[in-house]
C-alpha cells in the first residue's frame, strides 16, 4: 500500500490542494487597527485632527501638516478605478484558480488610494475612473479582505 510519502512532493495529494490566500501580517499597531476595523464589513481610514485630510496607508503622522492626532472615520466604500493591470500569472498558488485577475489601485471618495483586486468584472471593459465599490472577501474562516467591484454610477 502506498503512502503519500512515496510520491514526489509536487505529486502528493496535499500539494494539489490550493492553500488559503495569504492574509496581511501587519507588524505595527496602527496598521493592525486598520485591518481589525475591516472585520466589521466597512472600510475606515485615518483622518488628521489637525487639517482634516484622510490618509492611507496607516501611519502615525499627517504627511500634510505633521499633526500626530487622528481619528478613524468610516469610508463610503465608493470610489473610482485609478489604475489596474490584468495579472496572468499566479505568484502565489492560492491565486492560481483566479487567473487572470485584476490588480488595481482605487481612489476612494475620501481622496485616499488603495491597492486591491477588482473582482467580477469584464477585463475588456475596464477604463480609468469607472465607479467602484468595496466588498469584503472572506479569507479562511474569519478574515475579511477588502476588494472592489464595479458599481453603477
Ligand atoms: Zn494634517
Amino acid at each position: 500500500m502506498s503512502s503519500e510519502s512515496d510520491l514526489p512532493p509536487k505529486m502528493r495529494p496535499s500539494a494539489q490542494v490550493a492553500p488559503p490566500k495569504p492574509r496581511p501580517r501587519p507588524q505595527d499597531p496602527v496598521e493592525q487597527e486598520f485591518w481589525k476595523r475591516c472585520q466589521d464589513g466597512n472600510l475606515y481610514f485615518q483622518r488628521c485632527s489637525g487639517c482634516g485630510c484622510f490618509r492611507h496607508l496607516p501611519r502615525y503622522m499627517c504627511a500634510k501638516c505633521g499633526a500626530p492626532e487622528f481619528s478613524w472615520e468610516r469610508s463610503s466604500g465608493k470610489g473610482t478605478l485609478f489604475s489596474w493591470t490584468v495579472t496572468h500569472q499566479a505568484l502565489h498558488p492560492a491565486f492560481a484558480a483566479e487567473i487572470p485577475f485584476v490588480a488595481a489601485v482605487v481612489e476612494l471618495e475620501e481622496g485616499v488610494r488603495m491597492a486591491t483586486r477588482l473582482i467580477g468584472c469584464d477585463h475588456e471593459r475596464l477604463a480609468l475612473d469607472l465607479p467602484v465599490e468595496v466588498e469584503f472577501e472572506l479569507i479562511g474562516e474569519d478574515f475579511r479582505l477588502p476588494v472592489f467591484r464595479l458599481r453603477e454610477s
